[in-house]
């Protein structure tokens, strides 16, 4: 990845650039990125969402993907998904408040709603295009001008664009430090707080402490609005994620969690108190201002719930769990760090965006496809692996990627130790 023969442009482009300031601009500006290597490129999949997948041309034992759960390509969902588009067409035609809002998309709501209610008081729910909306939506609605919000450090992009659309006073809480956190709700004085967290945080696979975040959104009598994206489907027994998986009930909570990950499908939903949804519906803008997801979707992701709410979702979770420990097992790190993670999301820190791209290089040569992942979608000199282990994974397939990754560890090591001999 020379930047003479960078990965975003051509020769004819940059000429024709030259002659145009705002465009030299731009050219410049990612002339800046390719040099810290920084340049993100999309490879193209052939295949449907699986483990073993097609990009670019070549085959690859894919470790990079949200379905954690192996859902995206089950039969029944595509059969699922066919019939609801036999049922409603392919389109909504219009936003929800206008002539969007169909059959399927009531049943999906009443679907979630009663399978999240153990965890919430008088649970509603309500379907959103994508979890970035859905996290725009409740933040913005929630909170506004005379708002207090407190967010985690390592909260998603979404979550901290939605913060920020908000316009409330903002505070950023250091990461898990909730002695911080209540210092701040101690020395609030507006009457609308809100805590805003990620369940099992998307780049580190670690879990919140959401016991004692709710805690003090009791004490403090603030919302705690969670981001399950990483943990419904996945954790629980029956797959309702982190509040199960805590086995908590308050009307404090607000739950967000995503359709488009362990659920297979796309979209997301939040659950809550009835009066909190029905506020949703008249004032969240982007649930409002947007053509309603396609029906057939949420027809489809009615069969997805049956899935993760009954036998084969628990057999599908047992089997992921025994693979995160297999993979845990396996790796056997000299100079990369593994994290502190009991969930899908398996980091490994290299540090340095050069080095972890050769390492991601090296294992695509091998045939895996894992996440590379650079700042800023984490902090400066962590680059990382993230690989993220799914149900249709089989057991060899995870213990050869740890053992690829254990060897290339053991690889630099020794280059590690030459160096300091020379
Ligand atoms: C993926 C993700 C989202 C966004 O969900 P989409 O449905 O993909 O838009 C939000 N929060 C977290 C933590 C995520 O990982």
């Amino acid at each position: 990845m020379s930047s003479s023969n960078n990965q975003y442009g051509n020769n004819a482009l940059r000429i024709a650039a030259s002659r145009m300031p705002l465009l030299q601009t731009l050219r410049d500006e990612l002339d800046a990125l390719d040099a810290q290597h920084l340049i993100r490129r999309r490879r193209t999949v052939e295949t449907a969402c699986a483990p073993n997948v097609r990009a670019d041309g070549k085959d690859l034992l894919a470790f990079c993907s949200n379905d954690y759960l192996g859902l995206a390509a089950h039969p029944q969902l595509v059969h699922a998904l066919q019939q609801g588009a036999s049922l409603y067409g392919v389109g909504s035609g219009a936003s929800h408040l206008i002539s969007g809002h169909s059959r399927a998309h009531m049943r999906l709501e009443e679907r979630l709603a009663e399978f999240m209610s153990p965890n919430i008081d008088q649970a509603r729910a309500l379907y959103f295009c994508t979890g970035y909306m859905a996290n725009q939506a409740v933040i913005t609605a929630l909170a506004g001008k005379d708002a207090a919000v407190f967010s985690e450090e390592l909260n998603h992009a979404s979550l901290i664009d939605g913060v920020r659309l908000s316009r409330a006073a903002t505070q950023v809480f250091p990461h898990r430090n909730y002695a911080a956190l209540e210092q701040m709700l101690k020395n609030c004085t507006a009457t609308k707080r809100i805590v805003v967290t990620d369940s099992v945080f998307s780049m580190d696979g670690n879990i919140a402490d959401i016991p004692a975040l709710l805690t003090l959104c009791e004490n403090y009598d603030a919302w705690l609005i969670v981001d399950d994206a990483h943990g419904f489907g996945v954790l629980g027994e029956h797959g309702r994620g982190v509040f199960e998986h805590f086995n908590l009930r308050s009307p404090n909570l607000v739950y967000m969690g995503t359709l488009g990950k362990a659920a297979g499908v796309g979209g997301a939903f939040v659950a809550a108190h009835e009066t909190v949804i029905e506020w949703l519906i008249q004032k969240a803008r982007a649930y409002i201002y947007t053509t309603a997801a396609a029906p057939a979707l949420a027809h489809a992701l009615l069969t997805s719930i049956d899935i993760i709410s009954g036998e084969e979702g628990q057999q599908r979770r047992a089997h992921l769990n025994k693979l995160i420990q297999l993979f845990r097992h396996g790796l056997d790190l000299k100079v990369w760090e593994s994290m502190p993670s009991e969930t899908a999301v398996q980091p490994v820190v290299i540090g340095q965006n050069a080095a972890m791209l050769t390492v991601a290089g090296n294992l695509m040569d091998q045939g895996y496809w894992v996440g590379a992942i650079r700042p800023p979608t984490v902090p400066l000199n962590t680059a990382r692996l993230r690989v993220t282990l799914s149900a249709a994974h089989t057991e060899v397939q995870v213990m050869q990627l740890a053992q690829a990754i254990s060897r290339l560890d053991q690889m630099s090591y020794v280059a590690q130790c030459f160096a300091e001999v020379a």
